[in-house]
């Protein structure tokens, strides 16, 4: 068996035994790259050579030593190409510096190798928003992975990858790890530095694993959370209530006895796919047996979750945006008369039609007159949605919903109404909004068209409770056979 269908957990195993060597690991990666990647274009380039030379050099003594990560295409490796899915950073754009993910993974003795697809900028449910193309769902070719960390997912669930980093806005490591029946975990806002990711919404994004298992997703938290001089809202271990967790591995295993469960009525209501519904409750009975209470609980502002974040989002991107003009780095027009044509044609070449719209709709909710009525009436629905969360974690320790209402679009299916796609993140944005951390672990099956789809469970925490989500999802996960399934 190839080494690419691997977990972290395994092939540290066999590299401290000296059954392998980290050679060998980039070795098999880049055969079943050449072979898989061109049905499923997961990733938009690599760079073998390099990746293997750090194999030959790596010390296996480091926690995460010989073990190659992919990256999505928006967090920054230095001399590695960083397109952010766009063309506008395609033609001459290389990393001048590290991401703080990279520095520390680097650390740990991991191998960056890859840059995997994704939706423009980070909008998007499903890849078809990258200017490269859509990647494909290893389980159905005629379907997405998912977005806008499809790529990553596709690259896991593809077995072309160990594990593979993705960004978190509004759901885009949850869905896709859902849509691709992978783990993807967005840890609580703050715990991950977001120096050296591309932002979308600086106040919504986090950077997060996407891997085989729940022990791989910990392992890789271990090395990923912490306080960093370059991003201020970047939290340490111990710091203004966060309780200090050295190590995210050690509660797996543990039982999950009298552990209080809420399940949201507003994520079971109307417009779930019945089978995922069906999916979902299995799960829950499955957690019941292990112990767990479960009750109902209410989310009363579930519903202004999207228009919510749909006004925010946007408003932040068209500030983040503003950079790329053209001047500083990316793509440049040619044969423009003066500054303000320059940065018009520059943009209007550069950016796709979603990363368009987007701008258009925030520069609208932001713009005086409009300000009022949007932006801070949305800030003050974002505090409502938070405030729901809250209400419920006096209740209860874990909030458990599907991931995605929906299976995996077929590629093109939302082609001409965006607002369907945007309607699909319903359960996702929420976290976001209210700065929670939410882990997606498999559930089971949906069968469509003849194909097995892979649904996802999605767990919800209290802010910088990891610890008891890993935990959670471990328990599921060692119980049920979903995560040892792979595509045909
Ligand atoms: N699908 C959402 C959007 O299009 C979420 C994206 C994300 O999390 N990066 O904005």
């Amino acid at each position: 068996m190839s080494l690419a269908s691997e977990t972290i957990a395994s092939l540290r195993a066999k590299l401290t035994r000296k059954e392998i060597t980290p050679v060998d690991i980039i070795t098999d990666l880049e055969a079943a790259i050449i072979k898989q990647n061109p049905a499923l274009h997961a990733y938009l380039s690599r760079d073998f050579d390099s990746a293997k030379r750090a194999a030959e050099s790596a010390d296996i003594t480091l926690p995460l030593g010989g073990i190659p990560i992919g990256f999505k295409d928006n967090i920054n490796v230095r001399g590695e190409p960083c397109t952010c899915g766009s063309k506008i950073l395609a033609e001459n754009y290389t990393a001048t510096y590290d991401a703080t993910v990279t520095t520390k993974l680097r650390n740990a003795g991991a191998i960056p190798f890859g840059r995997l697809n994704c939706d423009e900028f980070a909008m998007g449910s499903s890849t078809e928003n990258s200017a490269f193309g859509p990647s494909r769902n290893p389980w159905d070719h005629a379907r997405v992975p998912g977005g806008s960390s499809g790529g990553s997912a596709s690259a896991v669930a593809g077995d072309i990858a160990i594990a593979t980093l993705g960004s978190d806005t509004g759901g885009s490591i949850r869905q896709p790890a859902a849509f691709c029946g992978l783990v993807g975990l967005k840890p609580t806002y703050g715990t991950v530095s977001r120096y050296g990711l591309v932002a979308f919404a600086s106040s919504l994004d986090q950077i997060g694993p996407m891997t085989k298992t729940v022990e791989d997703a910990a392992i890789l938290l271990n090395h990923l959370a912490g306080k960093d001089t370059h991003d201020s809202t970047s939290l340490s271990q111990g710091s203004a209530g966060v309780s200090p967790v050295s190590d995210f591995t050690a509660n797996l295993g543990k039982d999950i006895k009298n552990l209080r469960i809420g399940l949201p009525k507003e994520y079971f209501a109307e417009g779930i796919h019945p089978q995922i519904r069906d999916r979902v409750q299995q799960a829950v009975k499955q957690l019941e047996s292990l112990g767990a209470n479960i009750e109902e609980i209410s989310l009363p502002h579930t519903g202004l979750g999207i228009a919510t974040y749909y006004i925010l989002a946007p408003a932040e991107a068209s500030a983040n945006l503003a950079r790329f003009d053209g001047v500083r780095y990316g793509h440049r027009a040619i044969g423009t008369n003066d500054v303000l044509e320059h940065y018009f044609a520059s943009r209007g070449e550069g950016f796709g039609p979603e990363v368009k719209r987007r701008i258009l709709l925030g520069t609208y909710v932001l713009s005086s007159g409009y300000y009022d009525a949007y932006y801070i009436k949305a800030q003050k629905a974002r505090t409502l949605i938070r405030d729901d969360f809250s209400a419920a974690f006096m209740k209860v320790d874990v909030i458990l919903s599907p991931t995605s209402p929906v299976p995996p679009f077929r590629i093109g299916e939302h082609r001409d109404d965006p607002l369907a796609m945007y309607l699909a993140d319903a359960f996702t944005v929420t976290l976001n909004l209210a700065g929670l951390p939410g882990i997606s672990v498999p559930c089971g099956f949906i069968e469509e068209e003849g194909k097995a789809l892979p649904v996802g469970l999605q767990l919800i925490g209290k802010p910088h409770d990891e610890s008891t989500l890993l935990r959670t999802a471990h328990a599921y996960e060692q119980a049920t056979e979903w995560h040892k399934q792979h595509p045909r």
